[in-house]
């Protein structure tokens, strides 16, 4: 690419968003380097710049998206529009011309507000969709840095490890262990072995193990890679279209009332086109009329907003979950969280802060307490009290260089003080080394790391094998005491001689420290021959133990006040942890978890079978030292008590948890991009006090779909009935069918989308989970329906039938009956409000802003309907006089006062309607 530049100088401008493809895989890595204009210590902050300016962002064009003018009309997609296009159609050829206008004008309406409504829910979900944006480790600048995804340019240094998704098409610089799954682009799903040597020009893209592709995922080893590719000039780039999918903003739930939706639809043409027969053939009316009368009925009858309405809560829900810093990935499991039952989580960084400092140092002889703050590498050491200096403690030393050699964290000094970059632990075993007297940067300097093993929650350790410049070459190794322990086979003694490794003392010091809820760590060591340059597992044997470090980690307040919100709610919360079983249980306590005198390890479960482990579930809250195919058990175990389990991970082998998981939770500041990818939620703070933010966001959207339900079912019943009851005794309509298009087109429509934003009630934490099974549609809902509905009736024929009385005109008469629907259905939104508890309080009077909007709006359009003579034109009313429009609020007061009582004697005995 720059060779063929004719002005060498300048390769960028020649590059613009050209990325020429070559054949990368088959060049040697310095070649790669070379032709790149970088090297393996990365590029430098404003290259890296200035080349994203010419190369455009490390992204995949979006998915094309439907004109806004197709989004519109497909607002008219819809069997009712067509029915009533077709109406409007069929009252122009009968010459009523108000009506076909105001049909048309109904109809255009309706599409707008449906339009709105639809890109405020599309909205919510692109937002959702940044925040799941791709981060990257990188080289810039000669220091790792983590960066945006789409900021990645040709040239930079990416750093891979198990569990991420690779950002770009990289040239491998380096692997170790690396397998790589890329089914997604060549269908293979088994994992395949990469490497950093150039591989034949011709291989077949999936035999290119010096590539890692955009889009691929890591499942084991590190690595090292330059990008040389990025964005549409990527593999998975040049298979376009293959990712632009466009998620419906949907769930079982939402579907299946939909489908309900369309069935009522079609039978309630039917019941319509029989009447109409009926009344023409056989009862003779004036076809016109009929027509009409019939239009309006399947007006009145079909919930046709409710789908938009049930999206837009949806929507909301994701929104305020987003806010609470639970990301949505799979929509339907919005439901699933409002009914979790148990909660199983990580201990570190989601129970606790994941701020680390190390607090004590075990060596043989002595116990040393750390002080100091935060990941400032500066602080004393003590010795009962007495600060020491760590030069005249040789083991100090030792321990001081391995935390920095066993270590792939980096400290900076930012503003606000100290900072870690990588895993706050390694951070805070940086810190202490500096405390212990170690200028980081410079002992990193002094050594290079030739081979490593990394940390993995399977073996609990991490090995390094690093080289001097005076020919020295040692094996550093961190990890789990017991662990460790079982790798040594002597221990530094204090005047800096080994002897014979004293397992019990060990193993005793280790419980001291975890007891008091600080995580330990065991550091060692192995002089091996400089000749030695690749770390085997084998070769980590024999070590000599240098000592324990404790590292606190303080549980984060808002997990203890979450912990407590889960006990009223009925939800039970289990810590799954790979840390020591007393660092656990002392965590387990200070949370306020409830068993933790009983904590289960890993061994504990691998003796079970399923049987046992059903039972232990139960009654344990703790499990420590476990490994990610004990979480998976533990799932199961608790499914198999018909539980709704929200599970927590963050590496790559908790993907099976998460997928087995009603409601997968995933970390989004530590968690691995293949746990994020199994999860249905992503934590934005990896905080635990998100999924019990969220589990109410989950039962306040299935209550709000439940209100919506439980409000516009009634009003659709007491519409069509009064239609259906003025046919049938063949009286005149109460209504006319044109009121009705008004009421329930576009009244209606706007206050019930009031019901999407409903706060949370403050009972909804209180409540026991809804058990999975229970159907939305319950005994008790029904019958609301069919009470509300009569109700309506009543009010609407007894004030139709008080106007007649007094001698009112019809006209009048109609627009009594019409205004009275209005304000019963307003009254009856207060009272859906609060369905599980009582409305009779300031709140409710209060309403919120939402419910006040609209119903404002829609007293302001039936005062304009009811008394601008315009609209009296089109709509066939008269001025209400100033009485009758006080008994008008009456009636809804009326209808207030019997369902509230209905509700009160219901809830009184004892049916609490935990759904
Ligand atoms: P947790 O469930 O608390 O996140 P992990 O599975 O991450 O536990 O870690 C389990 C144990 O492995 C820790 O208690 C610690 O002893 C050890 N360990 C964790 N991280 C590292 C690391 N980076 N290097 C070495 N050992 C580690
Ligand atoms: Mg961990």
């Amino acid at each position: 690419m720059p060779n063929a530049s004719p002005e060498p100088s300048s390769p960028r401008k020649q590059a613009h968003r050209e990325q020429a493809h070559q054949d990368w895989h088959a060049k040697p890595a310095d070649t790669v380097l070379d032709s790149l204009e970088t090297s393996a210590d990365g590029l430098s902050n404003e290259e890296a710049q200035a080349r994203l300016e010419a190369y455009g962002p490390n992204r995949l064009p979006e998915p094309e998206k439907r004109s806004a003018l197709v989004r519109f009309l497909r607002h008219f997609h819809n069997i009712l529009i067509y029915v009533l296009l077709g109406s409007a159609a069929i009252t122009a050829l009968l010459g009523h011309f108000i009506d076909t206008g105001v049909i048309l004008a109904v109809v255009i309406a309706n599409a707008v507000i449906g339009f709105i409504q639809e890109g405020k829910a599309e909205e919510a979900m692109s937002a959702i969709r940044k925040m799941l944006a791709l981060r990257a480790s990188v080289m810039r600048d000669g220091r790792r840095q983590a960066v945006a995804g789409d900021a990645l340019v040709p040239g930079d240094i990416v750093l891979l490890e198990a569990g991420d998704k690779v950002p770009a098409d990289l040239r491998l610089l380096e692997a170790r262990g690396l397998k790589i799954q890329e089914a997604i682009l060549t269908g293979e799903s088994v994992p395949v072995d990469k490497q950093a040597g150039a591989v034949a020009a011709d291989a077949a893209l999936g035999d290119r193990a010096s590539m890692a592709f955009s889009g691929t995922v890591v499942t084991s080893g590190q690595a090292r890679g330059v990008v040389v590719a990025t964005g549409s000039q990527t593999e998975i780039g040049r298979i376009s279209g293959m990712l632009s999918t466009v998620e419906e903003l949907t769930t079982p739930l939402v579907e299946q009332i939909d489908s309900f939706g369309r069935w009522l639809t079609l039978f309630i043409l039917l019941v319509a086109g029989l009447l109409l027969a009926y009344g023409f053939f056989v009862a003779h009316f004036d076809f016109a009329e009929m027509f009409m009368a019939v239009v309006g009925l399947s007006v009145a009858a079909i919930p046709e907003g409710l789908p938009a309405v049930l999206t837009i809560t949806l929507a909301v829900g994701v929104r305020g979950m987003a806010k609470r810093n639970a990301i949505v990935r799979r929509l339907p499991a919005i439901e699933t969280l409002g009914s979790v039952s148990v909660i199983c989580s990580d201990k570190t960084g989601t129970l606790t802060r994941n701020e680390m400092m190390a607090a004590s140092l075990a060596t043989q002889a002595h116990t040393f307490d750390i002080q100091g703050t935060g990941y400032e590498p500066r602080g004393a050491i003590h010795l009962e009290d007495v600060p020491v200096d760590a030069g005249e403690h040789g083991v100090l030393e030792a321990m001081g260089r391995t935390a920095v050699l066993c270590n792939d964290a980096f400290l900076h000094e930012k503003d606000d003080g100290w900072r870690a970059e990588g895993d706050p632990m390694e951070g805070a075993l940086l810190a202490l080394a500096g405390k212990i007297g170690f200028d980081i940067g410079a002992e990193r300097a002094r050594w290079t790391r030739t081979d490593a093993i990394p940390f993995d929650a399977k073996h609990r350790f991490m090995a390094t094998l690093d080289h001097d410049h005076e020919n020295n070459a040692f094996i550093s190794v961190k990890g789990a005491p017991e662990q460790i322990l079982s790798m040594c086979a002597e221990q530094r003694t204090a005047e800096g001689g080994r002897e014979r490794l004293d397992r019990d003392f060990w193993h005793d010091k280790a419980e001291q420290i975890a007891a008091q809820g600080q995580r330990v760590l065991a550091f060692a060591v192995k002089p091996v021959d400089p000749s030695h340059t690749v770390l085997e597992f084998d070769d980590v044997d024999d070590l000599i133990l240098l000592g324990l470090v404790g590292l606190i980690d303080p549980p984060r307040p808002e997990a203890i006040e979450a912990v407590e919100a889960c006990r009223k709610a009925g939800i039970r919360v289990k810590m799954i942890t790979g840390d020591h079983k007393g660092t656990a249980a002392a965590i387990g306590r200070q949370i306020g978890l409830q068993n933790t005198d009983e904590v289960l390890t890993g061994t504990d479960l691998d003796s079970m079978d399923d049987t046992a482990l059903a039972r232990a579930v139960l009654e344990t809250d703790v499990f420590a030292r476990t490994n990610p195919q004990h979480k998976l058990r533990l799932v199961e175990a608790l499914q198999s008590h018909g539980m709704t389990v929200a599970m927590t991970g963050d590496g790559v082998n908790d993907a099976p948890a998460l997928k087995r998981a009603d409601a997968g939770v995933a970390m989004g500041i530590t968690g691995s991009e293949a746990a994020k990818e199994a999860a249905e939620f992503v934590l934005a703070d990896d905080n635990f006090a998100s999924i019990v933010a969220a589990v109410r966001e989950g039962r306040t959207v299935y209550d709000n779909i439940k209100k919506v339900i439980s409000w516009t079912l009634p009003t659709n019943g007491g519409e069509a009935m009064v239609i259906i009851a003025a046919l049938l005794f063949g009286m005149t309509l109460p209504i006319t069918p044109i009121q009705i298009l008004w009421i329930n087109m576009i009244t209606a429509t706007t206050l019930g989308l009031a019901l999407a934003f409903e706060p949370t009630e403050p009972n909804t934490m209180k409540r026991p989970p809804r058990p999975r099974k229970q159907p939305l549609l319950t005994g008790s809902l029904a019958w609301h329906v069919v009470l509300v509905s009569l109700l309506f009736l009543f009010g609407v024929f007894g004030m139709y039938r008080y106007a007649i009385d007094r001698g009112y005109s019809i006209e009048l008469a109609r627009t009594i009956a019409m205004n009275t629907l209005v304000v019963m259905e307003i009254f009856h939104l207060f009272f859906i409000r609060n369905i599980y508890g009582t409305s009779l309080n300031w709140q409710t009077v209060q309403g919120t802003k939402t419910v006040w909007i609209t119903v404002i709006a829609v007293t302001i359009a039936q005062f304009a309907v009811t008394y601008l003579p315009p609209l009296q034109k089109i709509f066939a009313t008269e001025p209400v006089p100033f009485l009758d429009g006080l008994l008008i609020v009456a009636v809804g007061v009326a209808l207030f006062a019997v369902i509230e009582t209905e509700k009160q004697i219901r809830l009184r005995a004892g049916d609490v309607r935990t759904s």
